[in-house]
């Protein structure tokens, strides 16, 4: 036990490898080994390769071409012994290095955050009992249990397997999963080839094994591949890549302006430091340094936003799609519907038999159709509860005077109705042990099980969907007991019936097996079965899914139901629901038969798809995505992944979907439910608006800012502006006013407007039309207020300047409120809906008193006292400004 490391597990036996494990096959570890373990070896989690550390982010901050300019200015400035204004730009630097450095940390935080949030189970075996534990808390030596769906806790040696297959991608870079055996294999056999290991991180694709965790954390193989390790992701998505191709081209077309501002000067005659300083303040002004900043903030709280509505966001990128969903393909069980499962109806024979009682406690009856209770007075009946019983993995459990399942809702209703018929769980178990099972998949539609019989012999018992198991029998037993020739037409209309009101559905078959036998496959279950009888369950539809259902529709979402469901059970809960009116439902038999040229016409029209298998969701998501639509697809099982994978948003249940799923997700609902979806895209929506919102305030202020050197000094005038400035409006406004557009509250008809296209600019038109307006407005105004303050007014060149700073400033403020809304007054929106706003440009407007009345602001900066009459000309056009594009507001909606 002590020298684990480097052995060459697949070359020993497996009893070997228990040994030397110090390991139990049948029992697991105990709980005093098990703590003994967790002290020496640690918990399983992989080291966090360590990011990028704070002081190396720090210094990237300096890393971008503005800042360089700016040290290259401060320096000249010194070497011309400048001190004041060396100092300043020196300063702004290193305060906005800082901003950068804390609004990214916060970031990174957040998405730190999301990662831990997803933690993997593992199912161990431990002194005898089966456990789900955090796969954090394996130890070597734990024998742990596979199924399909999972993602292995630790690199582990196989000790029994059955069809198993891993994908081992994340190992490997293979993506074909990989069939295991358990023969010893020779010493040098390559990891990729070792069939009788699986390996930490691998994700069973296929069957079920178990096998004994050889060694975990950072000693496993994934462990020693340092890069797989980076576990945050990078803050990037597509809008951010092309905001920051943007700028890169926007600051070679600023530095080419700054060098022709350089030029022209010199030509004219101007001092060479003059026009150089003139040619940063226009640099400055221009680049719009705080947009990358406040693009990954407003990201990040987004994804915190929509975490808070369940929604967890694993690739960063469908924050941003998931604005522009067009499509959300939903499951049924369980995300539109509670998968709160009661059976209502029992069939056998000809013989309807009613359940009362609600939930799951076992308290309710049975009754025959002439009302009397009959507690097993049919054989039949008796059976067909017994088979529901028996061929079952799940449990009741009553926990605080509250019945609840242990495993699939759908088995956990079985559980209860044979309870409600009288039979006692225990009793049945122990009179017909199992000996083996074919576990329920959705691709095979249903479960098999097989049990020896007190009366001697073997019985197979098998669950699933109607059509699974008439196709396998061909006697049926009658009310009374006698086996009788199948009358599948009156099967067929009795499941009708009953899934007409929206029951979900069970058939349920039997058949005897010679002794001897120790395990079934699919062919012995392929015919010879005895048909028993049906259930139908009530399994009620989430409120809250009929009103997202209904803001998807208004918000211009399609919304599609996809299960493996009864199509006629599909078609009456999606009416419940408010999916459809009455339009039959699609089901996958017909899907397969439709060529893909029809079924491009069919996916727009049909809502609902029943007994579709998990392959054939693929085909619908490429279908609507070749019709242009963004789909988000929900999924929860292994064979869901090509398509989660493949949708825009793939979005993987939280506490019913496997590893598997989630791995391929985009986005994980922690409560499984559909409304989650919708909150989130509603959420999606919003974060996309407040960033072009604050892509509106903003470029202004650079275009204006920009502009007004320009036109200064090819004009020849003075500059109504200096570089220190320029720096001082930028840093402050972006911080206590443009940020605060972040805290935006959402429009309250954010889901009464189509999707954004995909592929529509993130600036419209109107937009850029609005943008160079204000820029235009800004320059007017300064310059206009410039030149009056100085003619007109006699002001001193430093108070004519600090006029045209405040002006920017208060300009800015007051267009702050049109930025609220891109279409909306502010008064539409609720006034004080966002007090964030208020708080910071009360922040703002003492900042700007101190820039213009305190001494020391005014060595640094320049600025000068201004007097009460320069305000009130200074409101008057600020206000303006905001008034214009109000007014401008106001025709667009009109038009
Ligand atoms: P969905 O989750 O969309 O309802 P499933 O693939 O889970 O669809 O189920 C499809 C069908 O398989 C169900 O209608 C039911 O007849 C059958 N089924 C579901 N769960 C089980 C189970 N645990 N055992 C046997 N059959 C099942
Ligand atoms: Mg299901």
């Amino acid at each position: 036990m002590d020298n684990l490391i480097g052995k060459h597990w697949h070359h020993l036996p497996a009893e070997e490898v228990i040994d030397l494990l110090d390991g139990n096959k049948d029992q697991g570890l105990d709980l005093f080994e098990i703590n003994h373990r967790r002290e020496k070896f640690g918990a399983n989690t992989l080291t966090q390769k360590k990011g990028k550390g704070p002081l190396l982010r720090f210094l990237l901050q300096f890393h971008q071409p503005l800042v360089y300019i700016l040290l290259a200015a401060a320096l000249i400035t010194f070497l011309l012994q400048e001190w004041v204004d060396a100092g300043v730009i020196f300063g702004v630097v290193l305060v906005n290095s800082v901003i950068g450095f804390l609004q990214e940390s916060k970031a990174v935080k957040a998405m730190e955050a999301l990662a831990q949030t997803m933690v993997t189970e593992a199912t161990v075996l431990r002194s005898g009992e089966k456990r789900r534990i955090s796969s954090a808390e394996v130890v070597p030596g734990d024998i742990v249990l596979l199924q399909s769906g999972d993602k292995v806790p630790a690199d582990m040696r196989l000790l029994s397997i059955r069809d198993l297959q891993v994908d081992e991608s994340a190992l490997t870079g293979e993506s074909v999963a990989v069939q295991k055996c358990m023969e010893v294999l020779p010493h040098d056999t390559i990891l990729a080839e070792r069939k009788n290991m699986v390996y930490g991180s691998s994700l069973v694709t296929y069957g079920q094994a178990s096998g004994i965790v050889v060694s975990i954390g950072d000693d496993t193989e994934v462990g020693r591949i340092s890069e797989l390790l980076s576990s945050t992701e990078e803050l990037e998505t597509p809008l951010l890549k092309k905001i920051s191709a943007f700028s890169k081209v926007l600051l070679y077309v600023i530095l080419g302006l700054a060098a022709l501002t350089f030029g022209v000067g010199l030509l004219r005659g101007q001092g060479a430091f003059d026009m150089f300083m003139a040619s940063v303040a226009l640099a400055v002004g221009a680049i719009p340094e705080g947009l990358p900043a406040a693009m990954t903030i407003t990201l990040a709280i987004g994804v915190a936003r929509m975490a808070r509505k369940q929604a967890i966001i694993r690739k960063l990128p469908a924050v941003e799609t998931l604005g522009s969903t067009t499509v959300i393909c939903s499951d049924k069980t369980g995300t539109l519907t509670e998968n709160q499962m009661t059976v209502q109806e029992i069939a056998v024979g000809s013989t309807f038999f009613e359940v009362t009682g609600g939930g799951y406690a076992p308290s309710g009856r049975i009754l025959a159709p002439d009302g009397t209770a009959s507690h097993a007075s049919s054989a039949a009946l008796l059976e067909c509860l017994r088979c529901g019983l028996l061929c079952n993995d799940s449990l009741i459990v009553e926990k605080d005077e509250r019945w609840t399942v242990q495993g699939d809702p759908t088995e956990g209703a079985l559980l209860v109705a044979a309870a409600k018929g009288g039979l006692s769980d225990r009793e049945e178990t122990e009179a017909r042990p199992r000996l083996d099972t074919i576990p329920f998949e959705s691709q095979h539609q249903y479960m098999a099980t097989l049990h020896t019989v007190p009366e001697g012999g073997l019985v197979v018992y098998a669950k699933g969907s109607v059509e699974a198991m008439l196709e396998r029998c061909s006697l049926a037993l009658s009310s009374d007991g006698e086996q009788v020739k199948l009358d599948a037409d009156g099967i067929l209309g009795a499941v009708d019936a009953m899934a007409a009101k929206g029951l979900r559905v069970l058939a349920f078959a039997r058949m005897g097996l010679p002794e001897g036998r120790k395990t079934i496959s699919h062919e012995d279950v392929a015919s010879g079965m005895t048909f028993l009888g049906l259930q139908g369950m009530i399994d009620p539809p989430r409120a809250e899914a009929i009103e997202a259902v209904r803001n998807c529709h208004s918000a211009g979402i399609n919304v599609k139901m996809i299960t493996g469901d009864h199509a006629v059970t599909a078609s009456a809960i999606a009416r419940q629901i408010g999916l459809v009116r009455g339009e039959k439902a699609l089901t996958g038999r017909e899907l397969a038969e439709m060529s893909d040229s029809k079924l491009l016409e069919t996916v727009e029209e049909v809502s609902v798809y029943a007994r579709v298998a998990p392959e054939q969701k693929l085909r619908l998501v490429e279908a609507l995505q070749t019709r242009g639509h963004i789909v988000a697809m929900t999924g929860d099982g292994v064979n869901d992944a090509p398509a989660l994978k493949r949708a825009d948003i793939g979005v993987a249940m939280g506490i019913t979907g496997t590893d598997v799923a989630k791995e391929a997700a985009d986005m994980v609902l922690t409560d499984d439910n559909f409304a989650s979806i919708e909150a989130a895209v509603e959420e999606g929506r919003g974060t996309f608006d407040n960033l072009t919102k604050f892509l509106v305030w903003t470029l202004p202020t650079n275009v204006g800012e920009g502009l007004v050197i320009l036109t200064s000094v090819l004009l020849g005038t003075m500059l109504p502006i200096v570089a220190v400035q320029i720096l001082w409006i930028n840093m402050t406004t972006a911080v206590l006013l443009g940020l605060m557009l972040v805290f935006e509250p959402k429009e309250p008809d954010i889901m009464a407007r189509p999707p954004r296209a995909p592929d529509e600019p993130i600036l419209t038109p109107v937009l850029v039309r609005r943008m160079l307006l204000v820029g235009v407005l800004l320059v007017l105004g300064a310059f206009g207020l410039f030149k009056w303050e100085l003619s007109k007014n006699g002001a001193t060149l430093e108070e004519a300047r600090t006029v045209a700073v405040n002006l920017f400033v208060l300009a800015e403020l007051f267009y702050l409120f049109n930025c609220r809304s891109l279409t909306k007054s502010p008064f539409a929106l609720g006034f004080f809906s966002n007090p964030w706003i208020f708080a910071g440009c009360s922040a703002m407007i003492l900042l700007q008193l101190l820039f213009t009345y305190v001494p020391a602001m005014n060595t640094a900066f320049h600025s000068a006292p201004i007097g009460i009459d320069s305000w009130i000309r200074l409101l008057a056009v600020a206000v303006s400004v905001m008034l214009i594009v109000g007014f401008e507001k106001r025709l667009l909606r009109k038009g």
